[in-house]
């Protein structure tokens, strides 16, 4: 037992050597940079890292050592090079360190931690019967679990790779079925994971590369029981990534206890709205003003892109879309009372262009990522600013620059007024007369202003 464990360990041992000499033999370009010139590359790049001995950051897809097979799978989806948090994030990985990465939305994360995965199953053993997986990634909502499983697909499938996607509101006999069949990579969301557990669809025997992809959001959501079960039941010696488009409190806490020695990268101001995405703030007398200045301005929205329109209860989202019906726009909702198959075929035809304008609760604020959205309106406001961040970072993806979101405010929101100017003065955008006067409503807010 004893020997078997050493054995075991000395293993381990050499492949995290090998990581790191497939790294240094393929990074050479930066790896002939001084200390100086990496800083200014960092620095130029928008990045802050702290922690030990923190891998260089690489220029191209060329300095990660990939095989042909992924670099092929890379140029196939047409990423020329590496976006920013992915220049930093990848050789990190792909060294074999845990890591904390804080980047706004749509910055690509998602392959910064699907690539490595896909090198990191094919250094391990073939799977037996009964044994995977080896990648774990949970995430906080159904919409995102699926948009991981697609972009998993997308690099794992020449890999001969299996990927399964774990989520309520589907079959949990036909997922049982699919785990039990065999696959190196699970995305799920951690109620539905605990629950397959429970009934051994699974094992965690040989999981060794743990994601926690919007840890923020699964803390808001309830989810840490779960996660920690989760964690508990993976192995110590896993590499484990925990990305955050913010880290409070709770979240620092359990990256302290599960991250072994993590890097942690930051892109841009924590918590802060995407630069890349035009705001646009109302200030209106009350409810009743929303619909007429939504019917009026839609048309011209539509003729931008498509449209994500933000509601915060469901009687509203279904209301709106009566009406926007009645005008003659080709709508559709979404909220948490539909079920998910009729959410998953009305996501695909917003995708397939078959709808220009989507109503949605926050159900839709993470995960979706839609290219040809343009334009988003917070027709009621967020209950809180990362919501709100959350809610305008589904346009300007990947760098887009023409993304514009809309925001409504009325006159009784004044506190959300005062968060929403400091957002904005963060993010470099117009605060207009009306919303400033609004927030200064709100005794001694002035005095609390970071930039005051
Ligand atoms: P994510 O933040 O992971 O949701 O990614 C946002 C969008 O960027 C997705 O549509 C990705 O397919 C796309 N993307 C990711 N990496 C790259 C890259 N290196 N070049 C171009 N697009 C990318």
């Amino acid at each position: 037992m004893c020997g078997n464990s050493l054995s075991k360990r000395i293993q381990r041992f050499w492949k995290q050597v090998l990581k790191c000499l497939r790294m240094t033999l393929f990074s050479y370009p930066i790896s002939g940079m001084t200390e100086q010139e990496v800083a200014e590359y960092r620095k130029s790049l928008g990045i802050r890292v702290s922690g030990f001995d923190v891998p260089r950051p690489i220029k191209q897809f060329e300095d990660c050592g990939f095989s042909s097979t992924l670099m092929n799978a890379i140029s196939k989806q047409g990423y020329e090079k590496p976006t920013t948090i992915q220049c930093q994030a990848l050789p990190i990985v792909l060294s074999g360190r845990d890591i904390i990465g804080i980047a706004k939305t749509g910055s690509g994360k998602t392959a910064a931690f699907v690539l490595p995965m896909i090198v990191h199953i094919m250094d391990q053993p073939e799977l037996k019967k009964e044994e995977g997986p080896i990648g774990v990634i949970c995430a906080p909502t159904r919409e995102l679990a699926h948009q991981i499983y697609l972009e998993s697909k997308k690099f794992s499938k020449s890999h001969g790779i299996r990927v399964s996607a774990v989520y309520g509101g589907m079959s949990k006999l036909e997922q049982f079925k699919e785990l039990k069949a065999g696959c190196e990579i699970v995305v799920a969301t951690p109620g539905r994971l605990i629950d397959l557990l429970k009934m051994k669809a699974l094992t965690m025997m040989r999981a060794t590369y743990l994601v926690l992809d919007e840890a923020d959001r699964m803390f808001d959501l309830g989810f840490e029981p779960q996660i920690r079960s989760i964690v508990g039941q993976i192995r110590p010696e896993r590499q484990t990534l925990l990305f955050s488009a913010t880290m409070p409190q709770k979240v620092e806490r359990l990256a302290r206890e599960i991250l072994a020695d993590p890097v942690r990268v930051t892109v841009g101001e924590v918590g802060r709205a995407n630069e890349d995405i035009t705001q646009v703030v109302n200030v209106i007398p009350s409810d009743a003003e929303k619909m007429s200045w939504l019917l009026e301005k839609l048309p011209e929205m539509i003729d931008e892109g498509d449209v994500l329109v933000f509601a915060s209860k469901k009687a509203t989202v279904d209301e709106v879309e009566s009406q926007l019906i009645q005008k003659g726009f080709k709508v559709a909702a979404l909220h948490g009372d539909k079920d998910q198959a009729s959410r998953m075929e009305t996501l695909q035809k917003f995708k397939a262009g078959i709808f220009h304008v989507l109503i949605a609760t926050d159900v839709a604020a993470r995960g979706l990522d839609i290219k040809s959205l343009k334009s988003v309106v917070n027709f009621d406001i967020a209950r809180d600013m990362d919501m709100h961040v959350h809610r305008i970072g589904r346009t300007g993806r990947a760098g887009d620059k023409d993304g514009v979101a809309y925001t409504l405010v009325t006159q009784k929101e004044a506190r959300f007024a005062g968060e929403l100017v400091n957002s904005l003065v963060a993010a470099g955008q117009n605060v207009p007369a009306e919303l400033m006067d609004l927030a200064m409503k709100r005794k001694g807010w002035w005095k609390r202003c970071a930039w005051s």
